[in-house]
């Protein structure tokens, strides 16, 4: 039998999950051609931590990747699809017959609160990582960040809050009022019953105020405009809202998001499925994203002839919240029944801030989080004790206990052994505090130069 030929048009979380989870099914079944205009994957959920230099967002070249999983990238863009004759036209004016066409194009950020900066492209990150430099040499400053109504993915405002708040602290800045402002009723309530108090209290000791349940607005002349009210601010930093561009060809819905079913089928269309940001689901985020590329891989595999179930979605939210210090892991689903948990140990594995069944393991040997073992995916149990507190503390013992070995280490001149501390120092903390990413790069190289035979002191 032939290959399923096999488009994937996207070159984001969910066309990448697709891509390896397709390879792990089907494998050379499918003939996929991988169609995304850019040249590298970006691990957006990473991004969060660049402006605080406390790591850069995981980028991989995309034609390596489908290289390595039976697939072929292209460097063009799904222009119009032709569901009857079952094709699609690139942007760059080829036409690619299909027999199972995957679209997993995203969205692309919008501004939601006029006036305020938007953090969500690049120039929207390099605005805001100006505006952190300037604060830091600031007396005096009121900062909001905004959540808009259309945000439903909240978690990146409370990552930027507490990162700012942290960053600031750590340079003795103590005349900046961090606030942060939303429609939600009660701090990241998406993610479960307990994690609205875990959160609240993790703002409550960072300092940062919290005005809930009022859609910010628009910012003019040091007013954030709420839904009702308002709120003084000199600085306002707003998440995106997120709209798909218009596809010829294909259903599109309020703010082009595309209608499938619960199995990924685009609506009314044979052999064609969506998955990830640029669907009608309404909430946004990574780790469901890869949820739905899995479902679509798994029934494009059958249609390759591969013998696997095909699950339905059901959507299970895992999120891991930067917050300066350990981070907390919190794990919840939009339907009933299922067990919540919030922990500040990790609740999969590996532990990576995207939980994706085939690119959490895959980002895990990319990243120095990585232990070099590609492994699976697995879900964690949350510790049986509820005393949050505690677990905290035995956390950041084991924390500031691998950052002392890592010195030690590196102090006798084991650079390998102090590395091999700073990574497992990455598995407990996601990010490295920003003294040690300069010494892991001093280690290194210390390192390179003993295995070429030289010492960079002489
Ligand atoms: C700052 C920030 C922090 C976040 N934090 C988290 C987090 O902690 N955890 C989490 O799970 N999620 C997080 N998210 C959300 C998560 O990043 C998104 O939900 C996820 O990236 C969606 O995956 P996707 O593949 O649908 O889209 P994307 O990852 O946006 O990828 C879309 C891809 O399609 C390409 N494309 C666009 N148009 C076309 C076209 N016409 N043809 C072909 N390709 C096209 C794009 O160039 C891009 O490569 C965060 C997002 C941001 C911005």
């Amino acid at each position: 039998m032939a290959p399923l030929r096999v488009v994937i048009a996207g070159g984001g979380i969910a066309a990448v999950e697709a891509v390896l989870a397709l390879d792990d099914l089907a494998g050379d079944r499918a003939r996929v051609e991988l169609v995304a205009p850019e040249q590298r994957f970006v691990c957006r959920p990473h991004l969060v931590a660049e402006p605080f230099s406390l790591g850069s967002a995981v980028r991989i070249e995309l034609s390596r990747l489908a290289g390595q999983h039976h697939a072929h990238s292209r460097r063009d863009a799904l222009a119009t699809v032709d569901p009857s004759a079952h094709a699609i036209r690139t942007r760059g004016g080829a036409r690619l017959e299909y027999d199972a066409l995957l679209i997993a194009i995203g969205a692309r950020p919008v501004t939601a609160v006029d006036g305020a900066l938007t953090f969500g492209d690049r120039p929207g990150r390099e605005a805001f990582r100006v505006l952190l430099g300037e604060l830091e040499g600031a007396e005096r400053a009121r900062v909001v960040f905004a959540v808009p109504a259309q945000a439903r993915w909240s978690l990146p405002a409370y990552e930027l809050a507490l990162l700012s708040a942290a960053h600031l602290r750590a340079r003795g800045v103590a005349g900046i009022e961090i606030s942060l402002a939303t429609h939600e009723p009660r701090p990241l309530e998406l993610l479960g019953e307990s994690a609205p108090e875990v959160v609240g209290e993790l703002l409550a000791e960072a300092g940062i105020d919290l005005r809930l349940g009022s859609a910010p607005r628009r910012f003019e002349a040091g007013r954030l405009e709420l839904q009702d009210g308002e709120m003084p601010a000199d600085h306002v930093i707003s998440l995106p809202a997120l709209e798909v561009p218009g596809i010829d060809g294909i259903p599109q819905r309020a703010g082009g998001f595309i209608p499938t079913d619960g199995r990924l089928n685009v609506e009314g269309l044979t052999d064609v499925w969506a998955a990830g940001d640029a669907t009608r689901f309404p909430i946004k985020q990574g780790g469901l994203a890869a949820q739905q590329a899995d479902i679509a891989a798994q029934a494009i595999a059958v249609r390759a002839g591969a013998k696997t179930p095909i699950s339905t979605f059901r959507p299970v939210l895992r999120a891991a919240l930067l917050t300066g210090a350990l981070p907390r892991y919190f794990r919840s689903a939009l339907f009933a029944g299922y067990e919540e948990a919030a922990s500040v140990s990790a609740l999969w594995s590996p532990p990576t801030k995207l939980a994706g069944r085939y690119l959490g393991p895959y980002l895990s040997t990319m990243t120095h989080a990585g232990l070099g073992d590609e492994g699976a995916f697995v879900a964690l149990e949350a510790p049986t004790s509820d005393d949050l507190a505690a677990e905290d503390q035995h956390q950041h013992l084991e924390l500031e206990f691998a950052l002392a070995a890592a010195d030690a280490d590196a102090r006798v001149g084991n650079y390998a052994g102090a590395l091999a501390w700073l990574r497992l120092v990455e598995e407990l903390a996601l990010v490295l505090p920003p003294a040690y990413r300069e010494r892991r790069e001093a280690w290194q190289r210390r390192r390179q130069h003993r295995q070429a035979g030289r010492d960079p002191a002489q």
